[in-house]
């Protein structure tokens, strides 16, 4: 027998695969891929990719190999690309691996080409500086013989689609077709899809948005909330006017109200900074924070809704855009934070 989480988080498979079906209509003549990378940005990456491929998705991406290796017997007749490339500690997996490095450096290409590695795909940097050849390096006969599937760059301000960065960028990318001998070119993340169909070449890499995030307002009406943390009473309690709750004592109680006491906290990725402005629902009566967030516990006013009691349970706020106003706190944070402690309850 195993013991019942005091914490779930409800996991909407529908609007997952919806949301993946979303972006490849918006990626136009593009195919789209999936970035499944940091566990499926904090879902779980085995429950993640069975339901994408099954909504038609053959092009999945990850950052490491022990990320290939966790998925590999999952991606049968798709492509699986690792974003960091090859190191030295990497090759013997590679090799043997069914996914392909995403080569970044001149020392990786020259690594994977010695080693006759077959198929990979190359990174360029167009301007983000973060990993990637430079554009003169990739044409300065560096790629030479390597079998290139998919040339790539990755947007730096795709959720800004007033900056000009984004077209700088786009057409430093343009300028490489035919000149690398690659098969594809890609460059729109999740809110660079939304840029338009200049933006999608020949595969797109939503991330973000497949799992409910939006950053970009375009996409809001094509994009379903994925998750939905639900945490368990362990108390309720009434306190009078004076009395503080919480570690530093931060809060003190002006009348007399009521608490419960929620198994959440930091520890599950509700982090210290939604003090004060994250919210619980009991049925439709919202019930703010109350004092600061502890390791594995959380504090909300009940004083409306006389019903809750211990047991029940109620629906933690984590409407992407929403909660991330609220903590300060990113969407993909939101996401990969997580954590293990949640009983993921796929529908
Ligand atoms: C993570 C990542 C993506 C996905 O980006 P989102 O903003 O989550 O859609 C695409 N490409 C690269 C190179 C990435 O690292």
């Amino acid at each position: 027998m195993t013991s019942e989480y005091p914490l779930r988080l409800k996991l909407d498979g529908s609007a997952l695969a919806d949301n993946w079906r979303a972006l490849d209509r918006l990626s136009g003549s593009a195919a789209c891929g999936a970035a499944v990378k940091a566990d499926g940005y904090g879902l779980g990456v085995r429950e993640v990719v069975p339901r994408l491929k099954a909504a038609g998705c053959r092009d999945f991406f990850v950052a490491t190999w022990a990320e290939a290796e966790e998925i590999a017997d999952l991606v049968e007749g798709c492509s699986l690309v690792v974003f960091h490339g090859v190191r030295k500690e990497d090759m013997e997996i590679a090799l043997a691996s069914p996914a392909r490095p995403c080569l970044n450096t001149a020392q990786q290409i020259r690594r994977w080409r010695s080693a006759n590695g077959g198929a990979c795909d190359v990174m360029i940097d167009t301007g983000m500086n973060r990993l990637g050849l430079s554009v003169a390096d990739a044409t300065g006969g560096l790629l030479d013989g390597l079998a290139i599937d998919t040339l790539m760059s990755h947007l730096a301000c795709a959720d800004e689609p007033d900056n000009p960065m984004n077209r700088r960028q786009r057409d430093a990318l343009a300028a490489l077709a035919g000149k690398a001998g690659a098969k594809r070119l890609s460059l729109a993340n999740s809110a660079g899809i939304a840029l338009g169909s200049d933006y999608a070449f020949d595969l797109t890499r939503p991330g973000l948005s497949l799992y409910g995030g939006v950053q970009t307002d375009s996409l809001s009406p094509h994009i379903r909330q994925v998750v939905q943390p639900e945490a368990q009473v362990i108390q309720r309690r009434r306190i009078g006017p004076g009395e503080t709750v919480g570690y530093g004592a931060t809060f003190i109680a002006a009348s007399p109200i009521e608490l419960a006491i929620l198994n959440i906290g930091y520890a599950d990725g509700y982090l210290r900074s939604f003090c004060d402005s994250g919210v619980a629902y009991a049925s439709d009566v919202v019930c703010a924070t109350v004092g600061r967030v502890s390791m594995d516990l959380i504090a909300v006013d009940v004083t409306d809704a006389a019903g809750v009691s211990e047991g029940d349970w109620l629906a933690i706020e984590y409407e992407l855009p929403t909660a991330a106003a609220q903590s300060g706190l990113s969407q993909y944070e939101l996401l990969t934070g997580l954590g293990h402690r949640y009983q993921r309850v796929w529908t």
